[in-house]
């Protein structure tokens, strides 16, 4: 066997490269792991874990307003001091981030905190200059924001700053009506914003199901969040007040103080050395089989990179899933079917398997359940808010196929129940549990 320095080369310590390199390792793997930015990745600094932190910290503004109803006194314009939550959150982040670090060297994982560019089959060049070879490289470089092209786009920001913004703007206009636009619209309007989501379509959330976006929208709109839709960027000018005038298509322009794209996320590809090794690329993002590895045989993919599901747990079973193959010797591949996703919108969505109009599609026949109630919280806040769980089943077979949600605490709910999903459970043994009383979750045991 030729002499490598290392068994793997990863590049990238997000989620699913340090999930990779430290299996890997500890299958007596030895692994080095190249990262030009901090360990951890996209999730946890500047994604998921920061998002979910200041999605609590903005709840509190409905929290505080809803306590009144239940008997506390709580003056009716309570401050916010946004530096303290933006700094306790990027403290929390410094911790995980050494949290992960300690872990692989724990695994005695080397950590070279530069970028790397693959030259070869088995040889990467670090920005130092230095050449590295390894019997495999593995690249888990995720995917940064996509900026529209249009003139003047350099005055805004993207999810990755903000996270660090000097103040909450006044006025913020969301470009995007996906995960990311729809969460931070949450986030800025709690904190106190005018938010203005833009869309190029008319559709909020495409992909997830339509009963459930449309009570998504009807709810943001009910608190004041304004939405353009079949709007296209022409322009965004600076004013000398620093204010942003966006001009865009079927609609007057708009004026506010910060605009946010977020509007799709792009693979880390670029400038990195694939093309000319021979990796085939799709649409910026490398293409590989069920064993995650790319059109080279000895060059690999997981997480964000690669043209399937950007998703941080994915990423994470892609990353576990190829050390235990090739350094275990436990073959293993990841099962895409029924993954459940959520929105940690406000209120939160969520659902697994298959849509209505899917279902419709795929099955022919199939049956429709729902609750659609006011969460008893909300009743005695006087909030005018109502929750809609919908479940799709199989008409053959009864078997539940899709599980769509909105409502307080959604995401938490839909993890447990998609274990049921997962398992091809029915509407029926659904029903034979005796529900949990007085719960929001009964309702999946009560659906008409
Ligand atoms: P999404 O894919 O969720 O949404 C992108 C939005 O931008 C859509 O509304 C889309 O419009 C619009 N869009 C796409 N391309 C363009 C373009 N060229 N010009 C104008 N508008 C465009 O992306 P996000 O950026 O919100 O998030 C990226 C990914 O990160 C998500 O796909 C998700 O996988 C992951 N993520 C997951 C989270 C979670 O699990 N809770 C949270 C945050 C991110 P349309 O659909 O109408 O065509």
């Amino acid at each position: 066997m030729a002499d490598y320095d290392y068994d793997l080369f990863v590049i990238g310590a997000g989620s699913g490269g340090t999930r990779a390199s430290r299996v890997a390792a500890a299958h007596g793997a030895r692994v080095a792991v190249a990262e030009e930015y901090r360990v951890g990745g996209t999730c946890v600094i500047r994604g998921c874990v920061p998002k979910k932190l200041l999605i609590y910290g903005a709840h509190f503004a409905e929290d505080l307003k809803d306590a009144k109803r239940f008997g506390w006194q709580v003056p009716d314009e309570c401050a916010f001091d946004w530096p303290t939550l933006r700094d306790n959150v990027l403290e929390e982040v410094d911790r995980i981030n050494g949290a992960y670090t300690q872990t692989l060297e724990n695994h005695g994982v080397e950590i070279i905190h530069q970028r790397a560019v693959v030259t070869g089959p088995h040889s990467v060049r670090l920005a130092d200059g230095s050449e590295k070879t390894a019997e495999r490289i593995l690249v888990a470089v995720g995917a940064h924001p996509a900026v529209p092209d249009c003139p003047g786009a350099e005055h805004g920001i993207t999810s990755n700053e903000a996270f660090h913004l000097d103040a909450i703007p006044k006025r913020i206009l969301i470009a995007g009506a996906g995960y990311i636009a729809n969460e931070f619209a949450g986030i800025f309007h709690q904190l106190g914003a005018h938010v203005t989501i833009m869309n190029r379509t008319q559709d909020i959330l495409r992909g997830y199901d339509l009963s459930i976006r449309d009570r998504l929208l009807q709810i943001s709109m009910m608190k004041g969040l304004e939405f353009k839709f079949d709007a296209t960027f022409q322009q965004l000018v600076k004013g000398e007040d620093g204010c942003l005038t966006v001009h865009m298509s079927n609609h007057e322009p708009v004026t506010v103080d910060m605009v946010m794209f977020a509007t799709g996320r792009v693979p880390n590809t670029r400038d990195l050395g694939l093309e000319a090794a021979g990796v085939a690329l799709d649409r910026g993002a490398i293409v590989v089989d069920a064993q995650n590895r790319s059109s080279i045989d000895s060059i690999f993919a997981i997480g964000d990179v690669t043209n399937r599901i950007q998703l941080t747990p994915v990423a994470i079973r892609e990353g576990q899933a190829f050390a235990d193959t090739f350094y275990g010797n436990k073959p293993t591949s990841v099962d895409y079917t029924n993954i459940p996703s959520a929105v940690f919108s406000h209120p939160p969505m969520a659902g697994v398997g298959l849509t209505e109009s899917e279902a419709k599609q795929k099955l022919g026949s199939i049956r429709v359940y729902s609750s659609d109630f006011r969460p008893m919280k909300n009743v005695l806040a006087g909030r005018n808010e109502r929750a809609l769980y919908k479940m799709v089943c199989d008409g053959e077979t009864g078997r539940i196929v899709g599980l769509h949600m909105i409502g307080p605490d959604v995401p938490e709910i839909l993890q447990a129940a998609a274990i049921a999903v997962k398992a091809g459970l029915t509407k029926a043994q659904f029903d034979e549990t005796v529900a949990l009383h007085p719960t929001m979750a009964e309702e999946l045991v009560l659906m008409k």
